[in-house]
């Protein structure tokens, strides 16, 4: 499926009865509520585009909103990445940027209503005691001593915790509903807690916070959210967030749950990510081996593709593992497209054209994108000494290689047809260059006897070649699912070998005009991205993705592995 498309899908298939039942008017309001204490991943890539793409299926909105309730763990730097992350995807959220802190007011009075009329009390039960009251999954939960308070007792304590009469721990608000229910989310659920935190937003306003379980769902209704999409795992809690709705008696959007994206080797929870931030195993959130947007997008990812993958897993009710391979395929797929090709040569092998006039410099025609023309053409310096990738020979050549060896022609991309006369070893008998003829009636690469060659090759010309540094990127982790081995830590599985630097590579001095985020296919190898990290004397390129699928192979070998491992997680 295109973006263009219409996408279907079982969240439509509920706002069409919607609208055919006219419960929400016919409008449709979405939101993406983010809680700022991380980066952005793919997996939030996959609910924003979800949010705002189902608004502006429908002609509807989509808010942008920090579900801030936790001032312990957020941070500005996160709130301003997520605003960054969300508009290069390609989504404008308008004017309706909101933060659910600027709800503490509100909040707190809804939280004396439920006093009022008897739902809610203070508890001044310790952590400990809370959780052993409320029971298990088989054991019913008991009541608290303090649950029959009078509201006016509960008025006064719960001011009291507002105005810093408790220490941390001493004291919660909790609403009153059914210890006994088979729901523990329902077992007198805690609406607030003293914090003794500065708050990015409110700084020091507020001594007492509300749950997140408290917040949510008022704040969807504040906004007059009429779809309020979530992940499969606060299914369990929307019986809460409507019994808070509906006691509070306020407007009542439509939760709808989908499954969570997960992907192969990788992690995808914020809790993971920061470890791996926090611990240096990457370089940053934007370390082009994260799976956060912003480092993919230093990877070299487009909002496009980003945005045909979500459109092309779907959404679903049913947990799934998405493998890397199909991420990877939307953005090759895209930058076929949109990136020009250069040549590159990442392992040099010399080759010396001996009957090439020495010092003669010609200028050759290339083609910078064959599916864009629009992109034009560019010129590329053929000289006597070029640059070959040292995979591109082979002294004594096996079956199916059909590039240069010693007597063979090959063509040169864009450049002449050239055979090999010789090869020149070291002492050690390490091929330092080869020793090539051109034939002058083959410039641009065709011959007028139409003879044919089997392989064409990629090369730069050595004196006018720049120089630069590339930064070859593998997967994060070995394993497909670095989670699975409940007896190991994920970091146990780091892949080693994720990132492998080459400096230099050489490159057409056509690469001199790439400015920092510019793509290109340097050709037959990979897509690679111009790096921040480059100055002004040098480049660096990250490579986004090999031109191949390289998974595939690797799936076969890990077959086995993978299904036994499978197992091991359903245990
Ligand atoms: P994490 O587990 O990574 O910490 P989270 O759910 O705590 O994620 P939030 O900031 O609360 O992170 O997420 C904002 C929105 O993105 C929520 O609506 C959440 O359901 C959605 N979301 C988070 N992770 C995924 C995922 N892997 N796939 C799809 N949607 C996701
Ligand atoms: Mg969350």
């Amino acid at each position: 499926m295109t973006e263009n498309e219409t996408n279907r899908n079982f969240i439509t298939e509920i706002i069409d009865t919607h609208n055919e039942s006219g419960r929400f008017d016919k409008k449709v309001h979405t939101r993406f509520p983010p809680e700022p204490n991380g980066y952005l991943h793919i997996g939030h890539a996959k609910s924003i585009v979800l949010n705002f793409g189902i608004a502006e299926q429908y002609g509807g909105l989509c808010n942008l909103r920090f579900d801030d309730t936790n001032p312990a763990k957020e941070e500005q730097e996160y709130i301003d990445a997520i605003m960054e992350d969300v508009k290069w995807l390609g989504y404008d959220w308008g004017d309706r940027l909101y933060f659910a802190s600027d709800y503490f007011d509100q909040l707190y009075d809804m939280a004396v209503e439920l006093i009022k009329v008897g739902r809610a009390y203070v508890d001044e039960l310790s952590p400990d005691e809370i959780r052993e009251y409320r029971g298990t999954l088989k054991e019913p939960g008991k009541h608290s001593p303090y649950r029959d308070r009078s509201v006016e007792e509960n008025l006064e304590l719960f001011e009291k915790m507002r105005d810093g009469g408790f220490k941390e721990g001493e004291a919660v608000l909790r609403a009153k509903i059914d210890m006994t229910s088979g729901n523990i989310n329902m077992r007198d659920p805690v609406m607030y807690r003293i914090l003794d935190a500065h708050h990015p937003r409110t700084g020091d306003k507020w001594k007492i916070y509300p749950m997140y379980d408290f917040a949510h769902g008022q704040s969807d209704s504040i906004e007059e959210i009429t779809h309020s999409i979530c992940t499969l795992e606060y299914e369990d809690h929307r019986p809460l967030y409507d019994w808070y709705l509906d006691n509070i008696e306020i407007y009542h959007p439509q939760q709808i749950e989908f499954a969570r994206l997960d992907m192969t080797h990788t992690v995808l929870s914020k809790r993971k990510l920061i470890r791996l931030v926090q611990e240096g195993h990457v370089t940053g959130w934007d370390d082009p081996r994260m799976p956060t947007i912003s480092g993919l997008r230093r990877r070299g990812y487009t909002p496009e593709s980003i945005r045909n993958f979500a459109d092309d897993i779907g959404v679903g009710k049913v947990k799934g593992v998405v493998e890397m391979h199909k991420l990877e395929y939307h953005i090759r797929d895209h930058l076929n497209k949109v990136a020009n090709r250069v040549m590159a040569v990442i392992n040099p092998l010399k080759v010396v054209i001996e009957n090439y006039p020495e010092g003669q410099v010609e200028q050759m025609d290339a083609v910078n994108n064959p599916e864009d023309e629009s992109a034009g053409t560019r010129t590329v310096p053929f000289s006597r000494e070029l640059y070959i990738e040292r995979e591109d020979f082979m002294e004594e050549p096996v079956k199916k290689f059909f590039r240069l060896a010693p007597g063979r022609e090959v063509r040169l991309r864009w450049g002449y047809f050239i055979t090999c006369t010789d090869v020149i070893k070291d002492d050690d008998g390490n091929i330092i260059e080869l020793h090539c003829t051109y034939d002058p009636e083959t410039k641009g690469g065709q011959a007028p006897d139409g003879r044919r060659v089997k392989a064409t090759l990629h090369w730069v010309s050595v004196d006018q070649a720049v120089k630069a540094e590339a930064r070859l990127y593998d997967a994060l982790f070995t394993e497909e699912d670095p989670e699975s081995d409940p007896d190991k830590d994920f970091t146990e599985f780091l892949n080693p070998d994720s990132l492998k630097v080459v400096d230099p590579v050489y490159i057409e001095p056509y690469i001199k005009e790439a400015k920092v985020g510019d793509r290109f296919q340097f050709e037959r190898l990979a897509y690679f991205v111009v790096d921040p990290d480059s100055t002004d004397d040098k480049l660096v390129f990250n490579r986004t993705v090999t031109l191949r699928d390289q998974w595939k192979k690797q799936q076969k070998k890990g077959g086995k592995k993978g299904k036994q491992r499978q197992k091991n997680k359903r245990k």
